[in-house]
């Protein structure tokens, strides 16, 4: 009892002093030192309870003026827990009972004081058990308490779960906040943890879960709210082990990262794109040009590479201010987005300067166009803060493949032609090889200057005659159309009969052909002269218009011409490119009277079928095999056959591009019908050839010695 060596402290509630002594003495002999006072009135009492701290209070059950109950009912009312042990002269059971009830832990008779100090000892024991209870109480409540004020205040989801993840045991308040769900709800159905989860998550974060157990699960994923809201996770967990080692539980902790995703995201965007513009900066422009090409290549595709710089930028910002400037250079990405195809890419590299990727070009030359549309666009003067701004733009083009296939040196390539573009005077583009600027310029110039050629009455018809290898006589004229251009003087038609059609131009200025054609023959029926069929010629893009046989036939309808006097042109391979629609025309036109001959006749791939079945009159020998009919035995071959295979079909059958004495014995010799060529004449302006029909020359063989065929007067 007092092993610790510290004495026992008795409190003694007792009006009899040797009563008292005999309680003490009885202690001492069971070995306790003692430390004691003795009250005997409940002021007293209260004054020893203040004072001092007692292990044990040993009180008589009836004093005079006071009482061992009335003793316990003032340490309840202090709640004060001191082990209490009653005393008796002669208690009764019922005496007894009631002190226990009243809360007293024994009691003893004064006669027997044999129980007093086991008494005491096991009293001590219990109040000693029971105070280690109360501080192991507190210390939990203490602990619960900073529990609760920790997850409750941090705004991380923790949770403990049973190892298969199938029960919540725990989850912190944070959850709320966190997954828009009440936890209550996921202590009912942990599905619900999971039906929040993405779907485009889903597999992936069940699949990270599975891994919980062996402390691998370590997920960022999305989830969506009850609202729709959408917020981004991420989520750990680590296993907790038993004494055992088997894992019985999953600690885990969830945090939003919505806000550091949305950082993120922000960070990318701005390293990807131009903040004034919103355009891709050269970063990103750099990655899109990577996958085009790759794409290009995959797709066998032409790409260019266009480089823009604003000329005299510069003089916009020192004059107007950076402010005014930027609201400039926002202004031009504006209109550049506009001008380009939904797959291409508009970049702002920086300054003034702006780069365009312009994929799947049908040729090189395309890119030109959107240059020019470029500069055109500009052309349009800027409203900047009141003030009208001119703008002009130097531009570099560089093509992939045939370029480099290298994203780096075609970006160089294309800066370097830009400033070729702004030694060359600014406002204009210019091509990385100087044979695609060639090209470029000069067709950009006669397109723009051919959409007014038409208005302008620049074309005209030149008339090229043939004649009939039998009687000598010109059987016909064709038409060739002229252009005669204010700056370039005559353009040949091999330079813009192909930008015609490419424009759609073809159409109307075909049409006028014909017009011109029949105006023609009436001039020289009117001026008596004899006339002649007029061959006109059709390209394949006027033959696959659905309007040419209404068209024509209006048109000869309109003038009065013998459509007879009109034989019209049709190479072999815009015929042959849609054999049965070609029938059909041909079968129209033909029912309205006009004649149809095959131009450039060899040089395509002809079905003999349907050569065999299309109205035709005439086949034209191609000038090509004509040219080395002499030298070149395989030409000459074929040339034969040309004309036995016209004549087995019972066409008619012409030479063109006739330009030697040696070319027209061998036609003659070998059965052709008709020629054309140089020698005979070179295309005429109308009036010439006018004089030439009205002379009634012919063909004839003229001189002694070594005679040659000449166009004679008859
Ligand atoms: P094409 O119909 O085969 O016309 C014959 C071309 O050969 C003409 O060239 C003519 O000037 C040229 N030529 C004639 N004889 C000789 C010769 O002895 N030697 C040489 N070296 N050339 C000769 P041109 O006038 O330059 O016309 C070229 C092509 O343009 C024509 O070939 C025709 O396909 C097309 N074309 C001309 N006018 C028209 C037209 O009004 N409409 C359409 N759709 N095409 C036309
Ligand atoms: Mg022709
Ligand atoms: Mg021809």
């Amino acid at each position: 009892m007092s092993e610790t060596g510290t004495p026992l402290r008795v409190l003694f509630v007792e009006d009899s002093e040797d009563d008292m002594l005999l309680l003490l003495e009885e202690l001492r002999r069971g070995g306790c030192e003692v430390e004691y006072r003795r009250v005997d009135t409940e002021a007293h009492l209260c004054e020893a309870l203040e004072d001092e701290a007692w292990d044990i209070l040993v009180a008589d059950y009836s004093m005079p003026g006071f009482s061992g109950l009335r003793a316990l009912e003032v340490l309840k009312s202090r709640a004060i827990d001191l082990p209490f042990i009653i005393v008796s002269g002669n208690i009764g059971e019922d005496t007894a009972v009631k002190a226990m009830k009243a809360g007293a832990n024994d009691y003893l008779i004064k006669g027997n004081l044999a129980r007093l100090v086991p008494a005491v000892e096991r009293e001590l024991r219990e109040a000693a058990g029971r105070r280690e209870h109360r501080l192991a109480d507190v210390a939990l409540k203490n602990s619960e308490e900073l529990f609760r004020q920790l997850a409750g205040n941090i705004p991380e989801v923790f949770w403990i779960a049973d190892a298969a993840l199938k029960q919540l045991k725990y989850v912190s308040p944070a959850f709320g906040a966190v997954w828009g769900r009440s936890p209550d709800r996921v202590y009912a159905d942990l599905a619900t943890w999971v039906e929040a989860v993405h779907p485009g998550d889903h597999a992936r974060v069940l699949a990270g879960r599975r891994k919980a157990p062996y402390g691998d699960y370590d997920e960022e994923f999305r989830i969506l709210w009850p609202d729709g809201t959408l917020r981004w996770v991420h989520e750990r967990a680590f296993p907790v082990r038993e004494s055992s080692g088997a894992v019985h539980r999953i600690a885990g902790i969830t945090v939003d990262i919505t806000e550091r995703k949305r950082v993120g995201e922000r960070l990318t965007y701005l390293a990807h794109y131009d903040h004034l513009s919103g355009l891709p900066n050269r970063v990103l422009f750099q990655d899109r040009l990577a996958q085009s090409l790759a794409q290009s290549q995959r797709e066998s595709w032409t790409t260019a590479v266009m480089f823009i710089d604003l000329d005299r930028f510069k003089v916009i910002n020192d004059t107007l201010g950076h402010s005014a400037g930027d609201k400039l250079v926002l202004a031009v990405a504006r209109r550049l987005s506009h001008l380009v195809r939904s797959g291409d890419t508009v970049s702002r590299l920086g300054g003034d300067e702006f780069a365009l990727i312009l994929q799947n070009l049908a040729k090189g030359q395309d890119a030109a166009i959107v240059a020019q549309k470029v500069l055109e666009s500009l052309a349009e003067p800027f409203d900047v803060e009141g003030h009208e701004i001119f703008v002009t733009a130097s531009i570099g083009i560089t093509l992939y493949p045939s370029d480099s296939a290298d994203a780096e040196a075609l970006l160089k390539n294309a800066d370097s032609a830009m400033y070729r573009a702004k030694q060359a005077g600014r406002n204009n583009f210019q091509y990385y090889t100087t044979e695609m600027n060639a090209r470029s310029g000069e067709n950009l110039h006669l397109e723009n200057s051919l959409r007014r050629a038409l208005e302008r009455r620049e074309f005209t018809l030149h008339y090229q005659p043939k004649a009939d290898l039998r009687s000598g006589r010109i059987i016909g004229v064709e038409a060739l159309m002229r252009w005669q251009h204010p700056e370039f003087g005559m353009v040949s038609p091999g330079k813009f009969i192909p930008l015609l059609e490419e424009t759609g131009l073809i159409v109307p200025t075909g049409e006028w052909v014909v017009r011109a054609a029949c105006a023609q023959l009436r001039a020289w029926d009117d001026a008596g002269i004899m006339v002649v069929p007029i061959s006109v010629n059709l390209s394949g893009r006027q033959f696959q218009h659905r309007d040419l046989v209404r068209s024509i036939i209006d048109i000869i309808s309109e003038s009065g011409v013998d459509p007879g006097l009109i034989e019209l042109e049709l190479t072999e391979s815009s015929l042959m490119w849609n054999p049965d629609d070609a029938n059909r025309i041909l079968l129209s036109l033909k029912e309205f009277g006009v004649r149809i001959s095959v131009d450039d006749f060899g040089t395509g791939y002809s079905s003999l079928a349907y050569l065999k079945r299309f109205p035709i009159d005439t086949l034209k020998i191609d000038r090509s095999f004509v040219q080395d009919i002499i030298s070149d035995h395989d030409d000459a071959a074929i040339v034969r056959a040309i004309i036995g295979l016209a004549h087995s079909l019972k066409l008619t059958v012409i030479a063109e591009g006739v330009e030697t004495e040696e070319q027209l014995t061998f036609l003659l010799t070998n059965g052709c019908d008709q020629v054309q060529g140089y020698l005979l004449s070179v295309p005429l302006p109308a009036f010439a050839c006018g004089q030439l029909l009205g002379a009634g020359r012919r063909l004839c063989q003229v001189g002694g010695h070594s005679p040659s065929l000449r166009l004679v007067a008859s």
